[in-house]
């Protein structure tokens, strides 16, 4: 039986570097050798596929996914599944399902549904992009920053409001405005229990940024957007976050919700490991235009965004592999940058640096492999492929398909 395969003639990205002339050998879905061609012998065991000079990098992970194809997970989180399992299409092979502000005494619902999509993901074998666990942004919001979320559901962070949230294991990240009563005793409380805490529509200012981030904020939720803007003379929470040197920042480089030159700033001020391009797509990515729901609002679709009937931008139809192509053609950088910031960036802001978003020894054999434009043309998932495009179909048949 076979239990592995090697890849050369590729370009290998890992962590902001790229190897031309490299192999990768994938043995019992984990990756054994990701390198150079010349420190390593072939491996007679193994079938061998010539990769045309492509480039492989880590599959990529969105930290920031409302759902697509038809399906709102805040609306219907039993379509968890369906969309993980075409995620792959566009190279994602991990991601936090996100859910935006509903009631509170609604979450336990969607969240038991994460944890049954991951035990599903687990114990059966079910194909398709990792559930990481729950990406819960709100209810806790300033209303003066509340994008295309309803406003009657937000609350304080209490402690009562809190321990609504359950069960909490499913709750990987949470976007909160810590400017809120008891915001910051809130960041203390998600961090000490293991919860990335991540600040967003908000209207925090400097020192209050400061102060969340000595609480444990970790990561500032799509910068630029639903923020307190940067003025001269009121620095905001777009300032504040630009010159921190700690927090990581989730960046949507669709061209629509920031500016490319702004998108510039942030990457010459923060730089790869300090941006992770999210999507923050919604129902209607990978859909015909027209209208579609994000919760339970009405969002109008054309072909670059999607938004509510005043206009309000309410996610996106972004793809991450198009994050990633836009990012190169924005910022200026390279290849191996941009898929550094949708790959060990996101890993890293879980802290799952070890685990996935590297080619390194030992990693779960989850890669994208790209043409010379960085268009995706396959997706392998412990070491089997996934997604392939056609042109590249007929290399890969001979290697065994996912159950
Ligand atoms: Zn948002």
């Amino acid at each position: 039986m076979t239990t592995g395969f090697a890849l050369h003639c590729i370009s290998i990205y890992d962590r902001g570097t790229r190897i031309d002339d490299a192999l990768l050998v994938i043995r019992q879905g984990r990756i054994h050798y990701a390198g150079p061609r010349r420190e390593r012998e072939l491996p007679a065991d193994l079938p061998l596929i010539d990769g045309h000079g492509w480039g492989v990098s880590p599959g990529l992970i969105d930290l920031q996914f409302n759902g697509a194809y038809g399906h709102d997970f805040t609306r219907d989180p039993s379509s968890l599944l369906a969309v993980a399992r075409r995620l792959p299409e566009t190279g994602v092979t991990a991601f936090l399902p996100t859910f935006i502000t509903s009631p509170i005494d609604s979450y336990i619902e969607k969240l038991n549904r994460v944890r049954i999509a991951q035990q599903a993901q687990s114990q059966r074998g079910e194909t398709g992009a990792r559930i990481l666990g729950a990406h819960v942004e709100g209810p806790f919001l300033n209303p003066a920053k509340k994008g295309a979320h309803r406003q009657e559901w937000f609350i304080d962070p209490t402690l009562e409001a809190l321990e609504q949230l359950q069960p909490l294991e499913a709750v990987r990240l949470l976007t909160l405005a810590p400017e809120r009563a008891h915001g910051l005793q809130a960041v203390r409380w998600l961090s000490e229990r293991g919860v990335v805490v991540s600040i967003g529509h908000s209207a925090a200012g400097p020192q209050e940024t400061c102060a969340a981030v000595e609480a444990g904020a970790a990561l500032a939720t799509h910068l630029y957007n639903a923020m307190r803007p940067m003025d001269h003379r009121d620095p905001g929470l777009v300032g504040a976050l630009l010159v921190n040197d700690t927090i990581r920042c989730g960046l949507i480089v669709d061209g629509v919700h920031v500016h490319p030159l702004m998108v510039r700033l942030a990457y010459r001020l923060l730089g790869p490991e300090r941006i992770a391009l999210v999507t923050d797509a919604m129902a209607a990515m990978g859909m015909p235009s027209g209208e579609s729901l994000i919760g339970d609002q009405t969002v109008y679709v054309d072909e670059t965004s999607a938004r509510l009937a005043d206009g309000t931008l309410a996610g996106s139809i972004l793809r991450l592999d198009q994050a990633v192509r836009n990012m190169v053609a924005f910022s200026g950088c390279s290849p191996a940058q941009a898929l550094q910031m949708a790959t060990s960036t996101p890993a890293a802001v879980l802290g799952l640096e070890g685990e996935m978003g590297r080619l390194a020894p030992g990693c779960p054999a989850d890669l994208a492999i790209w043409d010379s434009s960085l268009h995706l043309q396959a997706t392998f998932m412990d070491g089997r492929p996934v997604y392939t495009a056609s042109a590249v179909q007929p290399l890969f048949a001979s290697l065994p398909s996912p159950v």
